[in-house]
């Protein structure tokens, strides 16, 4: 397998110049396997870029379908929905999966970012027709040759990450998650930190455990890794995580490679390396290669026999 970063900011895309070398699109990781098969991860405005890519790539005249996988439906990861190509291609399917989350049914949920008040084009009437599946945390599933496990997140209203198997080989996707100390995130919004209960706590222990060990000997995990440490003392309740604790996990996982993603929009390109460097040096020591999601970035997840294209 292999992954591309079309998107690694979080909340907002922060285009220009201090942030031109790690890039500025919101959420969007292009995953393929050894032949080729696509798993989107994340729709934020780095979807626009993948989307472009795979409506060049679209070739097949009987149709083609396109499976996007969510964390949760928080703007930063399915604002470049509307922008995607393939939707404005006739004979395609696109795989809407993701968390049940704000309103009962997903269809709604998306569809609501189309109505006429936000976007001139109705999810009913572009070309492409679209499917939605709800995923449940530790129920996995397949897409192509992909195994997909859903793990769930401790975010405001709820996020799951993936871990994905293919080819021999895995990776994950940890994002949108704070760390599993200071509170547990709910169905309802925080305007502070809530101290958790005995009860909350217990369900921290169990979610950080379940994570752990679905993270189990995976070669490359995309962790969200907003804040700094002192970030993280001032907005506990914003639901996102540090470098500290994403290392932290992956150490306890027996992870191969993390990879830092969801990027403050204020951290520019110099914070970015400052960042890079001092966890590059802290990963060698807890033996875990660390490394910083830039934008175009590819990473390789075991032995890639026969890289190919497959709409
Ligand atoms: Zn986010
Ligand atoms: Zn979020």
């Amino acid at each position: 397998m292999y992954l591309t970063f079309w998107g690694v900011r979080g909340s907002y895309p922060v285009p220009g110049a201090a942030t031109v070398r790690y890039g500025g699109h919101t959420s969007c990781v292009e995953l393929r396997s050894d032949r080729g098969k696509c798993l989107v991860i994340d729709a934020g405005t780095g979807l626009r870029g993948l989307g472009k890519k795979l409506a060049q790539e679209f070739r097949k005249p009987d149709g083609a379908t396109y499976n996007l996988i969510l964390s949760h439906v928080h703007w930063d990861h399915i604002q470049g929905l509307p922008f995607f190509e393939p939707a404005y291609i006739g004979d395609t399917k696109i795989v809407v999966h993701a968390p049940r989350a704000a309103a009962k049914e997903l269809r709604q949920v998306i569809g609501g970012i189309t109505r006429h008040e936000f976007f001139p084009v109705d999810l009913d009437a572009v070309p492409a027709d679209f499917e939605f599946h709800e995923v449940v945390p530790g129920s996995a599933f397949e897409i192509d040759e992909f195994t997909v496990l859903p793990i769930g997140l401790n975010h405001p209203f709820g996020a799951v990450g993936y871990r994905v198997d293919a080819d021999g080989s895995s990776m994950a996707y940890v994002s949108d998650t704070a760390p599993f100390d200071r509170m547990l995130h709910k169905q309802h919004f925080t305007a502070g930190i809530e101290e958790p209960s005995d009860e909350d706590r217990e369900i921290l222990k169990t979610m950080r455990a379940n994570l752990v060990e679905s993270l189990r000997e995976v070669d490359t995990v995309i962790y969200d890794t907003h804040f700094t440490s002192e970030e993280y003392e001032q907005f506990p309740h914003w639901g996102h995580s540090t470098p500290e604790h994403a290392l932290q996990i992956c150490q306890e996982a027996g992870v191969r490679q993390l990879v830092l993603y969801h990027h403050a929009p204020a951290h520019d390109d110099d914070m970015m390396d400052r960042i890079a460097e001092k966890f590059g040096l802290l990963g060698k020591e807890a033996n875990v290669v660390v490394c910083v999601a830039k934008e175009k970035m590819t990473l390789t997840m075991g032995e890639v026999t026969n890289p190919g294209i497959v709409a």
